[in-house]
């Protein structure tokens, strides 16, 4: 049973998870004055780490979830990758949001596509890799080149395969293990974007600016606000995850991915039911962040404005800028004073490892984009003697 009770400070909300979504998420619910508690594997992990309260225990854990259950007035999620099954059933007793559809969906790869096939949204081609016979399928992409993605577990790029055609799929098959996959064509598209936007218990749906994602190594490096696309993309791209959030029945935050291709066409690449990588930016650049948002959806509070105040740009800062030792802070601070440095406590830097951001909002989106890469840029230690 999900009440639709309003709650307000200092109810306890409770995360699943403990990395820098659930950190950004708890700093916003203390803003407001909640309290929280944390369930994640150590009470070092980014979000543990600056919670009042802490469970210690793995995200699908019953006996962990039982405990979260116990301790929470509402509990929400950092990422899809938790029991939708153990979700489903705190829902009997403490409300949800997203609740555990929205996760079950986005957290396989195959559910999402059918979902969103079935509902008429735009997809790039795509086929479901199950069994042995689905291969006899796969001649449809003849002449096509091809991504092998596994089904579940994917982010980030990783349990992803390129192939060059549709005869080179068997083997790449064989390199995933075999497990369940989606094939899909690889899209020759202008450019990356994403559209997150907040949905209420009462329906109401507030949609944050488009952002333009640029990737390196399949892992996001920079987020731009506007994105540079033109107002009809802009709009059709809100009206998309509008829409899908209001089909899937989110309550909370969900992301859409999509590429913009070479025609002006917005293909769905896929959905997170959660705050978004690109959406970082939304601490400084719009009056309601996606972090405040999950709050107020949560909590059933009206949802703030996702309105841009100024245009932004933000930057990855991967643990590989650690590999000649700690990065120059004096020299990225103090080159610009108004470079919002984010940084999420993790303690190992490993090469790939989101370690932190930098935002810059300013009204001329290309040197906003310009100042955020030369803030990082001036974090790089050369190496002595080099
Ligand atoms: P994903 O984990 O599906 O978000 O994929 C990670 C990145 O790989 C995306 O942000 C794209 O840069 C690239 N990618 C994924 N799918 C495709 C595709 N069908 N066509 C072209 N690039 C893709």
């Amino acid at each position: 049973m999900t009440t639709e009770r309003i709650l307000y400070p200092p109810s306890t909300l409770g995360v699943v998870g403990g990395g820098q979504l659930g950190r950004m998420f708890v700093q916003a619910a203390h803003r407001l004055g909640y309290t929280t508690v944390v369930l994640s594997p150590s009470r070092n992990d980014p979000a543990a780490a600056i919670s009042e309260h802490v469970i210690e225990g793995a995200v699908d854990d019953l006996t962990a979830l039982r405990e979260l259950a116990k301790r929470a007035d509402a509990v929400t999620v950092e990422f899809e990758n938790v029991s939708a099954a153990g979700l489903r059933w705190l829902e009997r007793s403490k409300p949800v949001r997203p609740g555990w559809r929205s996760i079950w969906v986005a957290q396989n790869r195959i559910r999402e596509k059918s979902f969103l096939a079935a509902n008429g949204f735009p997809l790039p081609a795509w086929a479901s890799l199950r069994m042995a016979s689905d291969l006899e399928g796969m001649s449809k992409f003849k002449g096509q080149s091809l991504i092998l993605k596994t089904a579940a577990s994917g982010y980030d790029g990783k349990g992803q395969v390129r192939v060059s055609g549709p005869e080179a799929i068997a083997s790449a098959w064989d390199s995933l293990g075999r497990v369940p996959c989606v094939v899909e064509e690889v899209v020759n598209f202008a450019g990356e974007i994403s559209c997150i936007v907040a949905r209420g218990v009462n329906g109401q749906v507030e949609p944050f600016p488009v952002f333009w994602n640029q990737h390196r190594h399949h892992i996001l490096d920079l987020t731009q606000a506007p994105a540079p696309i033109g107002p009809a993309a802009t709009t059709e791209a809100q009206r998309v995850a509008t829409a899908v959030a209001s089909c899937l029945g989110t309550v909370g935050l969900l992301t859409v991915e999509m590429f913009l291709t070479r025609q002006g066409e917005l293909l769905i690449n896929e959905l997170a039911p959660r705050p978004h990588n690109s959406g970082h930016l939304t601490i400084e650049a719009t009056p309601t962040s996606q972090y405040e948002q999950q709050v107020r959806a949560l909590c059933g509070l009206p949802l703030g404005s996702g309105q841009l105040r100024q245009p932004a740009a933000m930057a990855n800062l991967l643990g590989d800028l650690w590999a000649n030792g700690e990065p120059d802070w004096a020299g990225c601070l103090a080159g610009d004073s108004e470079v919002a440095l984010h940084l999420y406590g993790k303690s190992n830097p490993k090469v790939g490892r989101k370690m932190g951001h930098l935002t810059v909002t300013e009204s001329n989106p290309e040197s906003a984009r310009a100042r955020v890469l030369a803030a990082r840029q001036r974090l790089c230690r050369e190496i002595p003697g080099d």
